[in-house]
């Protein structure tokens, strides 16, 4: 996995006429609580600061009107984007070990940034710049979601989110572009650049293991999330005894009945509701060998 862009702002130059209520202030001192060396209260601060904008100010809300000197240009001007964007960095960040079991609540808020999810904060993003954040932060989210999955070598889970934001991100032409605008675009496209090398590895792993097994003369699985045992895998036996080892394989990928090719989703066969295939075309041509074996769903 390429090392987690982490990247903590720097902003106590910056003058602040905020209350400590505000989700600017909020986020301040999550950014404290970080320098000074507390992540379990940095993290609850940001999400503090993400729920507080999002629930009761302008979601739009930035930090600074005119970018100072200094600030990356990955970094986002919304206080908002940047308090999710560190609050992702923290879950990202394998030295911070926040993983589900040891942050449920964290996970669980950023679960609640799925697409698909019943968050009804979603519905205070209504001009277009404000749409835009949203899926801004819905990306990142599914890209920390897919990090933390394959941390808990859930390889099948880690492929699925990846693939959600890139889906998520080709429905953006702002995203798709070749030059992003410094601020939100830049960081976003960063993100995605990270989630599609991610993705492309989780694939040609599992070719290699395929290979692997190909040549241990295991049959590999097609579907994702199916676990191919590798037997008897002999370890040097030493003083006499010949220790083995059960090993085991998960793929990332759905592989298709037919021309072979790898993808995190794909449709099947409507029959027995189980054979993978990349389209109609090898679906018809694979009919003459798969009905063969094809077994009704029940
Ligand atoms: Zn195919
Ligand atoms: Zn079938």
């Amino acid at each position: 996995m390429p090392g987690v862009n982490y990247l903590h702002t720097r902003l106590s130059h910056l003058e602040l006429t905020t209350t400590m209520t505000t989700g600017i202030a909020i986020f301040q001192n999550a950014e404290k609580a970080y320098m000074e060396n507390n992540p379990q209260k940095a993290l609850d601060l940001y999400q503090k600061a993400i729920k507080r904008i999002m629930q009761k100010e302008n979601v739009l809300t930035v930090m600074f009107a005119q970018r100072p000197r200094g600030v990356p240009n990955d970094m986002p001007s919304e206080t908002l984007a940047m308090a999710f964007r560190n609050f992702c960095g923290f879950l990202r960040d394998p030295a911070m070990n926040f993983t589900e079991a040891t942050a449920p609540e964290a996970y669980k808020f950023l679960s609640s940034f799925r697409p698909n999810s019943e968050n009804k904060d979603f519905a205070r993003f209504t001009s277009t710049r404000g749409q835009f954040l949203l899926k801004c932060l819905q990306i990142s989210a599914l890209m920390t979601l897919g990090i933390l999955a394959w941390d808990a070598k859930d390889r099948a889970k880690a492929a699925k989110r990846y693939k959600e934001a890139l889906e998520l991100a080709a429905s953006e032409p702002l995203l798709t572009t070749a030059k992003p605008a410094v601020g939100l675009e830049t960081w976003v496209a960063q993100d995605l650049r990270e989630t599609r090398d991610n993705l492309r590895m989780l694939v040609q792993n599992d070719e290699s293991n395929e290979e692997m097994l190909r040549m241990m003369g295991v049959q590999g699985g097609t579907t994702r999330r199916e676990e191919v045992v590798v037997p008897n895998v002999r370890v040097e036996a030493r003083e006499g005894n010949t220790p083995i080892q059960q090993g085991s394989v998960m793929s990332a990928t759905d592989k298709c009945g037919k021309c072979g090719i790898r993808d995190v989703k794909m449709s099947r066969c409507s029959r027995c509701k189980k054979m993978p295939y990349c389209g109609p075309k090898c679906q018809k041509e694979d009919w003459k060998t798969h009905k063969l074996n094809c077994v009704p769903a029940a």
